[in-house]
C-alpha cells in the first residue's frame, strides 16, 4: 500500500490542530432522550436500519452547531438550529421541500461562503473547533468534509485521473498513485468494474458507477466526515441500493450526513435522522426549522412532536 501525507495532519508539531487551528478539547460523550410517541398505524412501513440496533452505539460529536441560522441577503431561509452529529454514524436529514436541509448540509464545509449574499450566523464546530474562526483554512475544511451531489459531477477526465487528481492538487507526497487510486476505488466498492478501464472517460460510466466514482475522488483525499446532498436521487433503484449498501460500509471509517427526500432511504440507512420542516414564524415569513434529531428508530416509531408523526405518517409533505 501507498503512503500519501496529507500536508496538514492534526500532529506537526505537540500541538494538535485541526482545520489549520489549534484544536479546542475534544467534546466528551453526549447522550439524548426525548419523550416518546406512537407513530399510528397507517405510518410508511420502515425497514430497519443495519446500525440501528437495540443498542445504541455511544455517541461522540464530530460536528456540532448552536443557534445556527443561514440567510440570503434578507431572507433567513433557517432558523435558530441546534444539531450533533456522531462520529461513525450516518445521520439522515429529512423534511419537506425548501425547508433548509441543503443549506444546513452547505454549513458544515462551508460551501455556502461561495454562494453570493449567503450568511451563516451562529456556531459550528468540527471537533471543538469552530469552523468559521478567521483562522480556519476553508481548503482543509472541506478537504477533511468531502460532499457528494445529486447529479454525479466526475472531471471530464479518465477515471484514473479523477482519482488521482485531488492528492496531486493538494501536492501530497504520493508513493504510488496506483495503489491510492486503487485503494479509493474499492473502498467505494467499484474498482472490479473499472480495473481493466482506468485510462477511459469516467464520462462513459453509468450515473450508478458515476456516482461511486465521486465518492471515491471524496475518499482520495482522506475526509473525516462525507456529505451526501441527494445521492440517489437521479439513479435507478439497482444503483440506489448498491450506494446505500457502499454508505453502510463507509460508516466504519467516515461520519455521513446525508440530505434524502426518500423517508424509506433514511429510515434503511441512517443511525440517526433530523427532521426539519419550513413554517410560517410571527414575522410572517417562511423559515426552515429542526423540528427534531433522534436515533432513527425512535423519529420512525416514536417520534417526540406532531409535526414528525404527521410527516412520517404522510400526512404532509
Ligand atoms: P431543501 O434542501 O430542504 O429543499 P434548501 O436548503 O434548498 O431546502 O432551501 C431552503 C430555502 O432557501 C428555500 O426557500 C430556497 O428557495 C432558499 N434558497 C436555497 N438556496 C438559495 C440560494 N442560493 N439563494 C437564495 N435562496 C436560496
Amino acid at each position: 500500500m501507498s503512503t500519501h501525507t496529507p500536508p496538514s495532519a492534526a500532529n506537526v508539531n505537540s500541538e494538535p490542530r485541526v482545520l489549520g487551528v489549534r484544536i479546542n478539547p475534544p467534546a466528551g460523550d453526549m447522550t439524548e432522550s426525548s419523550p416518546a410517541r406512537e407513530v399510528p398505524s397507517s405510518s410508511v412501513p420502515v425497514p430497519q436500519p443495519v446500525h440501528n440496533d437495540e443498542t445504541e452505539p455511544t455517541f461522540s460529536p464530530v460536528i456540532e452547531t448552536t443557534d445556527l441560522s443561514v440567510f440570503y441577503g434578507d431572507y433567513q431561509a433557517v432558523r435558530s438550529v441546534d444539531m450533533s452529529f456522531g462520529m461513525n454514524m450516518i445521520t439522515a436529514m429529512i423534511g419537506p421541500s425548501g425547508c433548509g436541509k441543503s443549506t444546513v448540509l452547505r454549513c458544515f464545509n462551508r460551501m455556502n461562503d461561495l454562494i453570493i449574499g449567503a450568511r451563516v450566523a451562529g456556531t459550528v464546530t468540527y471537533h471543538g473547533q469552530d469552523m468559521y474562526a478567521e483562522e480556519v483554512d476553508t481548503i482543509e475544511v472541506r478537504r477533511r468534509v468531502g460532499m457528494v451531489f445529486q447529479k454525479p459531477n466526475p472531471f471530464p477526465k479518465s477515471i484514473y485521473d479523477n482519482i488521482a487528481y485531488g492528492p496531486r492538487v493538494n501536492g501530497w507526497k504520493i508513493d504510488s498513485v496506483d495503489d491510492l487510486v486503487e485503494e479509493a476505488l474499492t473502498k467505494a466498492a467499484l474498482w472490479d468494474e473499472v480495473k481493466d478501464k482506468l485510462k477511459q472517460s469516467a464520462l462513459a460510466l453509468s450515473g450508478g458507477q458515476q456516482q461511486r466514482l465521486c465518492i471515491a475522488r471524496c475518499i482520495a483525499v482522506q475526509p473525516d466526515v462525507i456529505l451526501m446532498d441527494e445521492p440517489c436521487a437521479s439513479l435507478d433503484p439497482i444503483a440506489t441500493s448498491k450506494i446505500e449498501d457502499l454508505m453502510q460500509k463507509l460508516a466504519s471509517d467516515y461520519t455521513i450526513i446525508i440530505v434524502t427526500h426518500n423517508m424509506q432511504q433514511a429510515a434503511r440507512v441512517s443511525d440517526r435522522t433530523a427532521f426539519f420542516t419550513a413554517e410560517v414564524d410571527d414575522d410572517g415569513v417562511r423559515h426552515g426549522r429542526l423540528v427534531e434529531m433522534d436515533w432513527t428508530k425512535q423519529i420512525f416509531t416514536t417520534p417526540a412532536d406532531d409535526r414528525t408523526e404527521a410527516y412520517i405518517s404522510g400526512r404532509f409533505g
